[in-house]
């Protein structure tokens, strides 16, 4: 389906993706903004619309005192201070997962990192126990990001790349401000074998929603029972506003996913993740849906403290009952942790068989357990786990 573009429907996006740059500003106390990159296309509309009050010019980064382990009252402080800068390191990147290889399972992901924290605030939230950042940073140098692309697009331009931008950012829950996805659709046309996964927990795809692409963008989110976000994923998009969002891009001819992750064990979980499967197979097909991850919650040792500072003990996070894994990561039981997958495995396939669902950053024995095969033997998934070395 091609993409349909309307002046009705641009008219009304655009005043949607203004509401939200507004929201967005407001919800800083402050915006910094390094001088080298004071002109950029990014600082420029930054400026045009925050209160002058709110804008800083500075000549190095915000808190740069407060490097290294944060507390978690700088931890806040880094979710409400946006900093533009220009990045000098290298944007393209293999998935972590890549470097514990022998502990989880990899399936090749690649990352092309454009900022650093998330304006969103999930009580489970991995980058707590990974981040040093004292201040929420967007790189204003998408241009070096591109270039960096395109020169691995060199010799590796039809080798079938799957890249996220969703590591240590939300992909899109900044976006109205930021405008980078329309321009990385549009680069990515150009690689039609490239694979673009946009992960997010907001709903904001109005801004890029009418970018020419060629189906090469897969637009995913993470799912959860709306208790469950309620409770754990605070100034996250609802459920309802997710899927409405998922809806929108699949009629404009974008791929979807949605990762059922992380499942989360609480007294009704079987209930509740029997309503989101009902709500996902009523309102979406297999066909509709590119693929399904599902992962159990899982955090380092190292973070558990700052949860806890952060959200206290009524977090069904910082509540739980966890075990170290062979990773060193903190996981439920593998009792546990089969049984769910199993229950949510089943609903699925249960409807229809054709979901297409895979584990995500699992172990190789929770594989065995709830599939009978690593992924490299099931051939749906052959094809994302197969090795590929495009970066040293
Ligand atoms: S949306 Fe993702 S990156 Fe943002 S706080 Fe939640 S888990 Fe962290």
């Amino acid at each position: 389906m091609d993409t349909i573009i309307n002046s009705q429907t641009l008219k009304y996006n655009s005043e949607i993706t203004t509401q939200r740059i507004n929201s967005l500003i407001n919800s800083f106390e402050n915006i910094f903004i390094h001088d080298e990159v004071k002109d950029s296309e990014v600082a420029k509309r930054v400026i045009s619309h925050a209160p002058i009050e709110k804008i800083e010019i500075v000549s190095e980064e915000p808190f740069k005192s407060d490097k290294g382990e944060m507390s978690s009252r700088q931890y806040d402080r880094s979710k409400k201070n946006l900093f533009l800068t220009k990045f000098k390191g290298q944007f393209f990147k293999r998935c972590p997962g890549f470097s514990q290889k022998k502990a989880i399972t990899c399936c090749n992901y690649h990352v092309l990192n454009l900022g650093l924290q998330c304006n969103m605030n999930c009580s489970y939230c991995y980058l707590q126990g990974y981040l040093n950042t004292p201040v929420l940073t967007l790189f204003t140098n998408i241009e070096d990001a591109l270039a960096e692309l395109k020169e691995t697009g060199i010799n590796h331009g039809s080798t079938p790349l799957r890249i996220g931008t969703g590591e240590v950012i939300d992909s899109l829950s900044l976006d109205p401000l930021f405008l980078y996805t329309p321009q990385l659709i549009s680069f990515f046309k150009s690689y039609p074998n490239w694979i673009l996964e946009l992960k997010t927990k907001s709903n904001f795809v109005e801004q890029f929603i009418n970018t020419p692409h060629s189906k090469n963008v897969i637009v995913s989110w993470s799912l959860n029972p709306q208790n469950i976000i309620s409770q754990e994923e605070h100034g996250t998009a609802s459920l309802r506003e997710r899927l409405d969002a998922a809806h929108l891009c699949i009629q404009a001819g974008f791929p979807v996913a949605f990762h059922l992750d992380p499942l989360i064990y609480h007294d009704e979980w079987k209930e509740n993740y029997k309503q989101l499967v009902n709500l996902i197979t009523t309102e979406f097909s297999p066909q509709d849906v590119l693929n399904l991850t599902i992962g159990t919650l899982r955090f380092t040792p190292e973070q558990r403290h700052i949860m806890r500072e952060r959200f206290g003990m009524k977090s069904l996070i910082t509540q739980a009952e966890m075990f170290v894994s062979e990773s060193g990561k903190l996981r439920y039981d593998s009792v546990v942790r089969n049984t769910m997958f199993q229950f949510v495995l089943d609903l699925f396939k249960t409807n229809n068989k054709l979901w297409n669902i895979s584990l995500c950053m699992e172990t190789p024995e929770s594989w065995i357990a709830t599939y009978e095969k690593m992924p490299s033997q099931i051939s749906e998934l052959k094809s994302f786990y197969k090795p590929i070395q495009v970066l040293k």
